[in-house]
């Protein structure tokens, strides 16, 4: 599954609201060499989210047949809604030696692990968990239900990041970029 000359997957998780998005876009723009694979998932887009850019948006129906037909790396159920990583792109990615970023829940990243031993795990935990959670009910992309399903998975998440490889505390975007910049770049 993984050659000697394949890129490595470098898995990124943390709790919703951490700034993942951000981190990564600035490790898009610090390295070369390094790609950023796009999910697909049966959750409406967000004010300002685009198919193909960040998600592809697809139906219960089409994600279904995507897993019957081996189509996904791993995939999972997040707040009723399912998310996956398409198979063939990240495949094509490492095969031509680039190193591909999975922004991928903690269910995920343990799947991804189990295939693919060098994948690097790494989370992004907030620098105050409280404050994350207030963020998060303050902010006004999603339901209050659907808001409170994401504190209490952050809660989860944040219990086990203990199992990944690098916990990086997000206390300033940048800082923490250059920090994951480092491992990716030492590894
Ligand atoms: P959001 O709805 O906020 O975009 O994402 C919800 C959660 O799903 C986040 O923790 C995000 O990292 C995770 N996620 C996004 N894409 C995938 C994927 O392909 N697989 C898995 N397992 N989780 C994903």
């Amino acid at each position: 599954m993984e050659s000697k000359n394949s890129g490595t997957l470098i898995i990124l998780s943390g709790p919703s609201g951490v700034g993942k998005g951000t981190i990564i876009k600035k490790l898009l723009k610090k390295l070369d060499n390094i790609v950023l694979s796009i999910s697909a998932t049966t959750r409406l887009p967000r004010r300002g989210e685009k198919n193909g850019i960040h998600y592809y948006f697809i139906s219960r129906d089409k994600f279904i047949d995507m897993i019957k037909t081996n189509g996904f790396l791993e995939y999972a159920e997040y707040n009723s809604n399912y998310y996956g990583t398409p198979k063939d792109s990240v495949n094509n990615f490492l095969r031509e030696g680039k190193n591909v970023i999975l922004e991928i829940d903690v269910q995920g990243a343990f799947k991804i692990k189990n295939k693919y031993k060098n994948a690097l795990m790494i989370f992004v935990m907030p620098p105050c968990v409280e404050d994350l959670y207030k963020r998060l009910r303050n902010r006004n992309t999603e339901s209050g239900k659907e808001i409170e399903e994401r504190v209490i998975r952050a809660q989860r998440e944040i219990e086990l990041s203990e199992k990944y490889d690098y916990v990086i505390i997000n206390d300033s975007l940048s800082k923490a970029a250059e920090e994951i910049k480092k491992i990716i770049s030492k590894n």
